[in-house]
């Protein structure tokens, strides 16, 4: 193996060293319980209320917003499942949402189904940006929260966020948006970001798996998705998970920091965009310039998209089909289908999502890498064979 390059930070991140260095004294040395009233919980919820100030200052809002909690999925079902039952206390028993969504969203919506709520799922156009005249029309005085995501985690498409706060709140229902794979690669200002609720994961952004946040804007109130104690306001029990809460804020800082780097992942992302979509019988998945810095999704006819994930691993290369979630089942992405993929040709895709320690000489590698694995499968592809007749006509 000449070269290690990752290019699946859409799936998760290396936690980063300055992380791993913030959360140490937490372990070593301040392992109080952030509740207790000695000198050991003092030193640890200390801890803690920085923690939260700090990342409250990135995302311009106030420290009493900001909920920890175990992941990102735990947060999209708090947000959801909490303004649902809130609502459905004043008649309203509806929800609008996405079909592109994460499976964290879409999968807690049918729970919601299940329990008796009606639920929208709008759908989206080619480029994966939602059909905003479907959800303006969708939305009623019965719904109870609006859940669109900031960006998509396989095409990297980037919603107008605004614009759906707006179509929420004329109606009186709840906006929250998943910005899990949004921070850190867009500016999110809270102070002028118009949401109710936003969802963040700290292993998508070099911090450990196993820490979230949500946003909960002062005035929205939300059922308990986590009943016990009375951490967190009283409203996500469980004594706090210190050491990563830690990191976390670390990880936020450095992520904000990072903002600026960001030309130059969009500028990589758009070289690999080019040579790929070079090759014959290739298409960009997702919106060429609403999208992602880091994020790549590219289809190619006649290929199975495993065939080249395995090929390109065993050139030190990691990338992912689209969705680590549903990379275990053989069911064709669900975002896929819904940009009008056909069936038969999601399974030839590919997502690289890049970062900023992504180089440009990774980016020639992996270009000088792919370009003949596409090449080699269709060699063996009776359906590529069908093409090359065909075209030759
Ligand atoms: C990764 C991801 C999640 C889930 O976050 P976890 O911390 O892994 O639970 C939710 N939404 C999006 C868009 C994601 O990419």
């Amino acid at each position: 193996m000449s070269r290690f390059v990752y290019a699946d930070n859409a799936a998760t991140t290396p936690v980063s060293q300055a992380v791993i260095d913030a959360m140490a004294p937490c372990f070593a040395s301040a392992w109080g319980n952030p509740s207790s009233l000695h000198s050991k919980g003092r030193e640890a919820k200390k801890l803690m209320d920085d923690a939260r100030e700090r990342i409250a200052k990135v995302f311009g809002c106030e420290s009493g917003e900001i909920y920890f909690t175990s992941c990102g999925s735990e947060s999209d079902n708090w947000a959801i499942k909490g303004a649902a039952l809130r609502g459905k206390k004043k008649g309203r028993t509806h929800i609008v949402t996405t079909v592109i969504e994460h499976p964290a969203v879409l999968n807690t919506c049918r729970a919601l189904e299940r329990e008796g709520f009606e639920v929208s799922y709008i759908g989206v156009d080619a480029d994966g940006v939602v059909d905003l005249a479907a959800l303006e029309a969708a939305i009623t005085e019965k719904t109870a929260v609006v859940a669109v995501m900031y960006a998509n985690n396989e095409i990297g498409t980037i919603q107008p966020i605004e614009k759906i706060c707006e179509m929420a709140h004329a109606k009186g229902a709840l906006m929250f948006t998943d910005a899990v794979q949004a921070f850190g690669n867009v500016e999110i200002d809270l102070s002028k970001l118009p949401v109710d609720m936003l969802a963040m994961s700290g292993h998508k952004i070099h911090a450990p798996k196993g820490i979230g946040m949500l946003f909960v804007r002062k005035g929205t109130v939300l059922s308990n998705l986590i009943d016990g104690g009375g951490q967190e306001k009283r409203h996500r029990a469980g004594t706090e998970n210190l050491p990563y809460i830690v990191g976390l804020a670390k990880a936020v800082e450095i992520a904000h920091e990072g903002l600026k780097d960001m030309p130059r992942v969009t500028a990589m992302r758009d070289r690999l965009i080019e040579a790929l979509t070079a090759i014959p019988y290739s298409r960009l998945n997702g919106h060429r310039t609403k999208r992602l810095p880091g994020n790549v999704n590219v289809g190619f006819e006649c290929i199975e998209g495993e065939s080249m994930l395995l090929l390109l691993d065993m050139k030190g290369i990691c990338a992912s089909t689209g969705s680590a979630c549903s990379s275990a089942s053989l069911e064709p992405s669900h975002v896929l289908l819904a940009i009008g993929v056909p069936h038969e040709k999601a399974h030839g895709s590919i997502r690289l999502s890049i970062s900023r320690e992504t180089t440009d000489e990774d980016v020639d590698y992996i270009i000088e890498t792919l370009t003949p694995i596409v090449a080699r499968l269709r060699e063996m592809s009776p359906l590529w064979e069908e093409i090359v007749k065909n075209s030759n006509k």
